[in-house]
């Protein structure tokens, strides 16, 4: 199909692109940038609209600035502006890392950074960073400027806080510490898709402990969001290359781990904590097979899966607290009921 007709407006300066974001927002104008959410949207007409900004020739937009304690990312810098480290700096290294996870070569050649925060995919990974770094996003229309919060910033699936005549014109990320350590990983089924979940975790190690840790997930809910560690909270990991399932209390740096029944290279997916245990599907190991670890009892118990063949990754929680299959293999959503 073919984009419904619209007016394409080239402004060269930012005040031009507000003066006409002013005008044309009310009368369903939108902001274009790297065009590679909303072309596609266009084109199956699914977007409508009637005038486009085109940011793409404004000046200034395009610099990746540092301070020294901050990053700022401009409205048009591109998302293959981060394969190499853009500060020397953890930050630079953490943000090369994600950005080969970002769709293909082409797409990241014309997306941005600002874009992608603006479009507010739950699944998108710069909207992670955003969220799990607690960056600053600088939103500006006619009126002056406003910083907004990453935590205030998205407000669900493709819903933002910014005002419809606002331009989103930088994102500032803090710099992290030096000796900052950084993990990133997300889950899909080709490379180049967007993730079906992810996660970005940052901390520092002050003598064998763990300090200042950031988790994010994004993906996984209608927004990305930095997950607060309380105290008493724990981070459960699984170590696939030893076939372990891992307990990291951040407040003492404390880890203990059990051996997976299934021993390495089993990969433990979908992993939900339910009624005192962690439920999972080994799926490398034993595709047809939930496990619960009880980590009590330190016992784990297994069950297969009726019906079983295909391989369940995604596993949630229903409102009885009974652990809810979602096969994404067959598309087939399953309840596991344990007598
Ligand atoms: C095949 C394919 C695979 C993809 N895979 C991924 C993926 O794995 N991960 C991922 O994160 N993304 C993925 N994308 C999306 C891609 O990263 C987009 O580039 C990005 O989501 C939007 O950035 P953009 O600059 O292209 O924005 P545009 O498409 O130009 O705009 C998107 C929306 O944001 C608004 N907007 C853009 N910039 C601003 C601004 N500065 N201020 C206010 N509003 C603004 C627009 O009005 C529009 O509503 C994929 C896209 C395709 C086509």
């Amino acid at each position: 199909m073919k984009p419904a007709p619209f007016i394409r407006h080239a402004p060269k300066t930012l005040d031009e692109a507000l003066r006409l974001l002013a005008i044309y927002a009310p009368q369903d104008g939108r902001v274009l940038a790297g065009g590679q959410s909303l072309v596609p949207i266009m084109a199956f007409r699914l977007a409508k609209p009637a005038h486009l900004v085109d940011i793409n020739d404004v000046a200034g937009l395009s610099e990746v600035m540092t301070d020294g304690k901050v990053l700022s990312i401009g409205a048009c810098v591109r998302h293959a502006a981060f394969h190499k480290p853009v500060v020397d700096n953890p930050l630079g290294k953490l943000l090369s890392e994600v950005a080969r996870h970002i769709a293909h070569y082409p797409i990241r050649m014309r997306g941005t950074f600002c874009g992608s925060l603006a479009h507010a995919d739950p699944a998108s990974e710069w909207c992670l960073v955003a969220a799990t770094l607690e960056a600053t996003l600088v939103a500006r229309n006619t009126h002056g400027e406003r910083l907004i919060a990453a935590a205030d910033f998205f407000e669900g699936i493709m819903a933002t806080a910014l005002k419809e005549d606002e331009l989103l014109v930088e994102a500032r990320l803090p710099l992290l510490a030096r000796d900052a350590k950084f993990g990133f990983n997300e889950f899909n089924r080709r490379a180049g898709d967007f993730a079906m979940a992810a996660a970005l975790a940052t901390y520092r190690l002050q003598g064998g402990k763990i300090v200042e840790a950031r988790v994010g997930i994004g993906g996984a809910e209608a927004r990305p969001r930095r997950i607060a560690l309380g105290p008493d909270d724990v981070i459960w990991y699984t170590d696939f290359a030893r076939g372990y399932l891992g307990r990291l209390d951040p407040a003492t740096g404390k880890v203990t781990e059990w051996p997976s029944p299934s021993g390495p290279k089993s990969q433990p997916y979908g992993i939900v904590f339910t009624k005192g245990a962690l439920w999972y599907n080994e799926s490398a190991a034993k595709p047809n097979t939930i496990v619960r670890f009880d980590p009590k009892t330190e016992k784990f118990q297994s069950w297969a899966i009726p019906g079983g063949g295909d391989i369940v990754r995604n596993m949630a929680v229903n409102r009885d607290g009974n652990p809810v299959m979602a096969n994404s293999l067959v598309n087939a959503v399953g309840v596991v009921t344990v007598k």
